[in-house]
């Protein structure tokens, strides 16, 4: 019988797309999701389980149903504008549903934990390639919760009782290959999938947030990953959990998934008129509260300490990728 892996999240973008990776890898995906920002028909690789995170009851009965030998943590608010305005939500959201979810999961004598984390905890570091070492400064309430997440993970490590590996990426693109699971955001608010409503007239143009950035064409630089090289790395994180190679630092391991290339936020838009082989309507427009300037990782310890071999993401197959998706996929309520 196959181990089961308790998928939070597992309706959503990333979550959906590590389900059918754990599912290739052999292990029984099951989702637990609120449906607040997922969709049911995004889960197609396991069972679903609907809960929310703050319903420590409702966990304890999926926990002791399914039994899962780990659990990934992919549920989260994770919109930076939103928590500029909403700050309590993201801590409450993010940090006690995330506390909620790790006292559970210890209670159910799980011990090995994988988690989503994100570039936004470091802030503006003056455009240095940010690697696992880099102080956490975050600018916006959604990087500080995920911050505080990674101590709290740091903390449960070192009593113990959870080894963790802690994933920090940005700038997630793409989608299957094979067209079963892509991103559906609403409202949306990815730059790519946004352009692409632009180039097909979903909406009326693409609004670029900035251009007088101090880059080399003004706009804001980012680190875009393929979103299966991404649950690709998630997946050998959890191996390695399993096997036991862990862990510095109590029991935690950072790793950064980028691919140390940035790109401009006109570059995207070039490539995705390319790839699309259609005009980008587009306006220019002030800054959006809570940008940081350029967010560019490394993942040198994520490629020799896990084998990790980010080879789908470049920014033409991203798109390539995201178009096909957009074109015949999505879901509806
Ligand atoms: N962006 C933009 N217009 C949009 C959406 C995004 O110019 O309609 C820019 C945004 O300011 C950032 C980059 O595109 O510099 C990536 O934004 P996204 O929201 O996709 O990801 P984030 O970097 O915020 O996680």
């Amino acid at each position: 019988m196959a181990d089961r892996v308790l998928v939070t999240g597992g309706a959503g973008y990333i979550g959906s797309h590590a389900c059918k990776a754990l599912k290739a890898a052999g292990f029984i995906p099951v989702t637990y999701d609120n449906l607040c920002t997922g969709w049911e028909q995004a889960v197609k690789f396991g069972p679903f389980e609907r809960g929310d995170l703050m319903d420590r009851a409702r966990l304890d009965q999926v926990l002791a149903e399914h039994r899962p030998i780990a659990v990934m943590h992919f549920a989260a608010l994770s919109q930076v504008g939103e928590a500029m305005r909403e700050p309590g939500k993201y801590w409450r959201g993010n940090v006690t549903a995330s506390l909620s979810l790790i006292e559970a999961v210890i209670a159910a004598g799980i011990r090995d934990f994988v988690f989503s984390s994100t570039c936004a905890t470091y802030g503006d570091h003056d455009g240095v390639v940010l690697d696992e070492n880099t102080p956490q400064t975050p600018l916006n309430a959604y990087g500080a919760s995920k911050r505080a997440i990674e101590d709290m993970l740091k903390d449960f490590g070192a009593s113990d009782r959870l080894r963790s590996v802690i994933f920090r990426y940005f700038n997630v693109a793409g989608a299957d290959p094979d067209g079963e699971v892509g991103e559906f955001h609403q409202p949306e608010t990815h730059l790519i999938p946004l352009i692409l409503d632009a180039v097909d007239g979903k909406r009326p143009a693409l609004t670029i947030h900035g251009t007088d950035y101090p880059t080399k064409d003004g706009t804001c630089i980012r680190d875009y990953v393929h979103v299966m090289d991404l649950v690709d790395a998630h997946v050998l994180g959890l191996k390695r959990l399993r096997e036991g190679r862990i862990i510095p630092d109590g029991g935690t391991e950072v790793f950064c998934l980028g691919t140390g290339n940035g790109f401009s936020v006109r570059e995207v838009i070039d490539h995705s008129r390319h790839v699309t082989n259609r005009t980008v309507p587009m306006t220019e427009g002030p800054r959006r509260a809570g940008d940081a300037v350029k967010l560019v990782c490394g993942s040198e310890r994520a490629m020799s300490d896990l084998g990790w071999q980010p080879d789908r993401s470049t920014l033409p197959q991203m798109i390539a990728d995201a178009w096909r998706w957009h074109q015949n996929g999505g879901y509806d309520r």
